[in-house]
Order: C-alpha cells, then sequence, then structure tokens
C-alpha cells in the first residue's frame, strides 16, 4: 500500500452483512468518515442520509468523538432517536476540531441537502490534507485544496451531463402543483430526504404572480419526513406549515371530501393509491433529463423534475480539478461500481490526476 492510500482509505472489512456497502473512508490516523472502522477514535458524518450514518449508533457507543453539523446531528435526533452524548461535537464552518493524533478538522458546505458538508483533514506535522467529498453539488461551494481527495461518485458517467438550474425546477414544481391544486387535484410529490424539504419551503413562498397554495391546503408525509421536516426547518427563509402524518384513511377522507392535498413520499416507497386520481410529480435526477430537459412529462399524470443534489458530470470534473490533488480515492461504495470505474478512467485521461477506485466489489 502507497503512503497516500495510508493517509486514506476506503477500507472493505464487511461489518455486516445487511450492509456490504457503505463502507466507512479512513482518513489520517484515527478518523473515519460516514461509518464506522475499528480502531478508529473519531468519526465524522458528512450528512443524514442513510448510506452515509447506518453505523451511527455503534460510533456513539466506540468513538471518543463524533462530529458533525447542527443539522446533520438535529435530523438524526429527531429521525432516528439518537441520545444525547457527551462525545458528540456540533462542527461549525469556520471552526476547527484537533484530534490528539495530530489532525485538523474542517467542515465546508457541499450544496447536498441541509447541513450537508465536505471533510478537511489537516496532518499537522506534514501540512498533508486530505479532504472528503461527501455528496456535494458544485458549484456553489468553497472547494478547499487538498492532496488527496476521496470522491463520492453518484453522477461520474456522462449520461447525467444535463443542465439543470434548481431555482426554476423548483419554480415548475410550484406552479404545477398551484394549478392543479386550483382545479381541485391532489399532488404527490417523490423526493429524496433534503431535498422534499428544499420543496415544501419552496411551495409555501408565492410565485412571481403572486400565487400561493390557501392555508387550508394539507401537507402530508411520512412520520420519518414529518420529523425531518421540524429538524431543519429553521434552515429556511419561508415558514412551512403544519405536515400532517399520511395515513390511508386520511387521504381517502380528504378525497371523498374533494379538499385537495399536497402528499410528499420518499423515493422507493410505494406511490400512494390516492395518487390515480391526481398527479405524481418523481424529483429527481434520471437519465431522461440530458435528452427531454429538467422537466417532462408522458401522460400528462406523471412527471419528472429534475432537482439533481449532486453536481453534474461535468460539474464533478471542474470540483475535482479546483482540489487539485495528486491523488483521487473513487468511493464505488455508494454508488454503481461501473459509474465509480468509468469516472477513474476520466479522471486519469482528461486530467491526468491519479485515481483509484474502491468499490469493495471483491
Ligand atoms: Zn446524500
Ligand atoms: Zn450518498
Amino acid at each position: 500500500m502507497s503512503e497516500s492510500t495510508e493517509l486514506a482509505n476506503i477500507p472493505c472489512d464487511i461489518l455486516s452483512p445487511k450492509y456490504p456497502k457503505w463502507q466507512g473512508i479512513t482518513i489520517g490516523n484515527s478518523i473515519v468518515c460516514d461509518g464506522y472502522y475499528e480502531g478508529k477514535t473519531t468519526a465524522v458524518f458528512s450528512h443524514f442520509h442513510k448510506d452515509h450514518t447506518h453505523n451511527f449508533a455503534r460510533t456513539l457507543t466506540r468513538c471518543h468523538n463524533v462530529i458533525l453539523s447542527k443539522i446533520t446531528y438535529d435530523a438524526l435526533r429527531m429521525v432516528d432517536s439518537i441520545p444525547e452524548r457527551g462525545t458528540i461535537k456540533i462542527l461549525s464552518e469556520g471552526e476547527s476540531f484537533r484530534t490528539e493524533l495530530g489532525e485538523k478538522i474542517e467542515l465546508f458546505d457541499a450544496n447536498h441537502v441541509p447541513g450537508s458538508r465536505q471533510v478537511l483533514v489537516t496532518m499537522e506535522d506534514h501540512g498533508e490534507r486530505i479532504l472528503y467529498s461527501g455528496d456535494f453539488c458544485y458549484p456553489d461551494i468553497i472547494v478547499p485544496k487538498a492532496d488527496i481527495l476521496i470522491l463520492e461518485s453518484e453522477h461520474g458517467e456522462d449520461v447525467y451531463d444535463f443542465s439543470t438550474d434548481k431555482s426554476s425546477v423548483l419554480r415548475r414544481i410550484c406552479e404545477h402543483t398551484i394549478s392543479q391544486i386550483e382545479k381541485g387535484h391532489s399532488v404527490e410529490i417523490k423526493a429524496h430526504p433534503g431535498t422534499m424539504q428544499n420543496i415544501m419551503a419552496e411551495l409555501e413562498s408565492e410565485t412571481s404572480d403572486g400565487m400561493v397554495i390557501p392555508e387550508k391546503v394539507p401537507f402530508l408525509a411520512d412520520e420519518a419526513s414529518v420529523n425531518l421536516t421540524k429538524a431543519v426547518k429553521d434552515e429556511y427563509n419561508q415558514e412551512i406549515r403544519k405536515i400532517e402524518v399520511a395515513s390511508n384513511g386520511r387521504l381517502n377522507e380528504l378525497y371523498s371530501d374533494g379538499n385537495p392535498y399536497v402528499l410528499f413520499s420518499r423515493h422507493g416507497a410505494n406511490t400512494s393509491p390516492q395518487s390515480e386520481r391526481g398527479t405524481v410529480i418523481h424529483v429527481d435526477a434520471n437519465k431522461g433529463f440530458k435528452t427531454r430537459g429538467p422537466w417532462f412529462t408522458n401522460d400528462e399524470h406523471v412527471y419528472f423534475a429534475c432537482l439533481a443534489s449532486h453536481s453534474s458530470f461535468t460539474n464533478v470534473m471542474e470540483y475535482v480539478k479546483a482540489v487539485g490533488p495528486r491523488l483521487v480515492i473513487v468511493d464505488g461504495t455508494r454508488a454503481s461500481p461501473e459509474t465509480a470505474n468509468s469516472l477513474k478512467h476520466k479522471i486519469q485521461n482528461d486530467l491526468k490526476i491519479q485515481a483509484v477506485v474502491k468499490d469493495c466489489q471483491r
């Protein structure tokens, strides 16, 4: 193993048969990011998504320090009811944390979901800098320079090279929802945690022609999403109405009384049976956006809106250039190994930077 990978690695020991992927990322002497690794005593979490926090409970009992942003902590506390512990250290931007083994940790906004951060570690004895991107959306973020970059690779292929203007897509979702509500139709919006709350906040704000969703129109979601909304709501300038916990009975009641509603559900969750009567908006990044643009429908019933919370492929490459590392370690444990390997080759061929993939496939 080279000197570089001792400073940063994604060890492929499978900790639990339930989670053969989503490995912890080790940095420096004592740090592990987004997971747990035996012997590493300082855990850092980039954001609240499940593939980045599945070993959180284990770090609470075994690590001396657990470092995260305030919003990530609030989200985990509200959604997963994690206990309060003296070892948890909230780290704000502009602050740093020093470990006992001479490592300085700093967090930088990653523009992925509320509270998401890039993790920068500086080795105090020789000044080596190691950056873990976490999930990120470039540009609109500060990009620290680093010698070694551990890179998330979700959009690391050029099928993900669509342009999307988040604020105009948010407005399209909003205008479409308002027009449906006006016609008495309900809308089901399917989105990832965090992105969902961005949409809620947008739906509360006035459109350019002064339209709003009337106060009496209920917003509903599953219990975890209701709790996450409570945890992150102070992030927004816009007040978000009280979100009701959705149930089949309640949705049927609203329908039979002729009251339109907005239902938020998570990707992967079943679409509600009631959605047949209204419209569904899938908010995500899918490969159709490259050819069809950031907002399209096949049948005027199901819509697809591109609100990518990850960078486009071109911007992943721009980010790597901005970091300017001598080595990139591509995380293939949280994206498809094919995508991760293709990204590695692109970085090597186009940027002439040494790159390796850790996909833990073998
Ligand atoms: Zn994420
Ligand atoms: Zn991720």
